[in-house]
């Protein structure tokens, strides 16, 4: 459902594969965990997302299934899990008290550090208050909603199934039911939309004061309705430039609202930024549990089978544990060495448009010079004034350079 997901599924760096060990300096301190949930209500116009609609009725045994692979993956674990997140799909659709058994054994299972966060994807009127309070005592400290956008043409176009009322409802009942931590997802450069329209959209979201917010350019995905509308003629192609002037006047904007920049898609309250999603940004490893996720961990990269019903039936048929990480469910694996993960830790890392990369955590993570490994393309780029050094000694995006991301990270492929 979300573009969470969507950051986790299409991981350039899981194109860049080869076959030598790699011999990190640093072991990781933490583990995140990604559960995915792959059922929705209806199918979305702009969505190629793995999930299904019409099977429901496996939702109960598809979570047994990940409490079992958990149970098979999760005590070997190299380190103790700071965060888990349950994405999808509609994870809204899972009833709290599976949440709540999932959450428990993974406690049971694996080392929680203190405090972990726990988000949870939620569709916008798929919660009432109770079930919210149910999540929240499960353990969920942070939502993430599904809003894409106040405009009724435009959620109308995605086949979206609330308005902006179920969002400013579903807002409200999850602060009544002690969510402090709440972010939207927004959706922009849609054809049609227009400047106004993008930034009735961006002001509606601020007026439900998120503490974080995610902002996406549509992308047309393969054998989506909304590719098929395009190439027939019947709706027009995202105009990328009107796209860049939304997220120009969208990034002002935020900034004098109190929001920090601190992705290229993600905004967030100062303390508020998405541990979770942060991880991957920081090339550490994951865990992905559940039917066609991806996971990255003891220097593996992997996926899982897409349908939900033989996901659960090689867990179900798995008789004892793999080797680590994989579980039944994993179709493919590749191992990471040295120079994927320093090429992975850039693609990575310079997404995040305040920190960047160190050098000196690179030093740290692979025992060797960023400016050694990476010299020429980082010159290049601080030419093209795509990049800052800054005097700590880290680089990162200038403004121009996070309009023209793909340019920059095609640069260390
Ligand atoms: S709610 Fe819509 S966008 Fe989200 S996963 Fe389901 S079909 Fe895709």
């Amino acid at each position: 459902m979300f573009p969470q997901l969507a950051q986790q599924r299409d991981n350039p760096c899981a194109r860049t594969m080869t076959t030598q060990p790699t011999s990190m300096i640093t072991p990781p301190a933490s583990l995140a965990l990604y559960v995915h949930i792959p059922f929705c209500q209806t199918r979305c116009t702009y969505c190629a997302f793995n999930t299904y609609t019409g099977q429901n009725n496996l939702i109960l045994r598809y979570m047994r299934a990940l409490e079992r692979e958990l149970a098979f993956v999760g005590p070997q674990a190299e380190a103790p899990v700071a965060t888990i997140y349950f994405g999808g799909g509609t994870p809204s659709l899972v009833p709290p008290d599976a949440i709540r058994s999932f959450i428990r054994r993974a406690g049971e299972i694996v080392t929680l550090l203190p405090d972990p966060e726990i988000t949870l994807e939620a569709n916008p009127g798929t919660v009432d208050e109770s079930t919210l309070r149910d999540l929240r005592r499960a353990g969920v400290n942070r939502l993430s909603i599904g809003m894409q956008s106040a405009d009724a043409g435009e959620l109308r176009l995605f086949a979206r199934r609330h308005d902006v009322e179920d969002v400013r409802r579903t807002v409200a009942l999850a602060r009544r039911a002690g969510f402090a931590n709440i972010s939207l997802d927004l959706i922009y450069g849609v054809p049609g939309q227009s400047l106004s329209t993008w930034q009735h959209s961006l002001r509606a979201a601020l007026a439900m004061n998120p503490d974080h917010l995610s902002m996406y350019s549509l992308g047309i995905e393969d054998g989506t309705p909304m590719q098929r509308w395009i190439e027939r003629g019947a709706l027009a192609a995202p105009n990328p430039d009107r796209a860049a002037d939304m997220i120009e006047w969208a990034t002002g904007y935020l900034v004098a609202q109190g929001f920090a920049q601190y992705e290229i898609s993600n905004w967030s309250r100062p303390g508020r930024e998405s541990r979770h999603n942060l991880h991957y940004w920081r090339n550490l490893p994951y865990l992905g549990l559940g039917a066609g996720a991806h996971g990255y961990a003891a220097r593996t990269r992997y996926s899982t089978v897409l349908l939900p019903a033989e996901y659960i039936a090689r867990i179900e048929a798995q008789g004892a544990p793999l080797a680590y990480p994989l579980s039944a469910a994993a179709v493919e694996s590749e191992p990471i060495d040295a120079q994927t993960a320093m090429t992975e830790h850039m693609i990575m890392g310079l997404r995040l448009t305040g920190e960047g990369v160190a050098a000196a955590d690179f030093r740290a993570r692979y025992g060797r010079d960023l400016w050694d490994v990476f010299g020429a393309e980082l010159a290049a780029l601080l030419a093209a004034g795509l990049i800052e050094r800054t005097p700590d000694d880290r680089v990162r995006l200038t403004p121009r350079g996070r309009l023209l991301g793909n340019h920059v990270f095609a640069a260390f492929v």
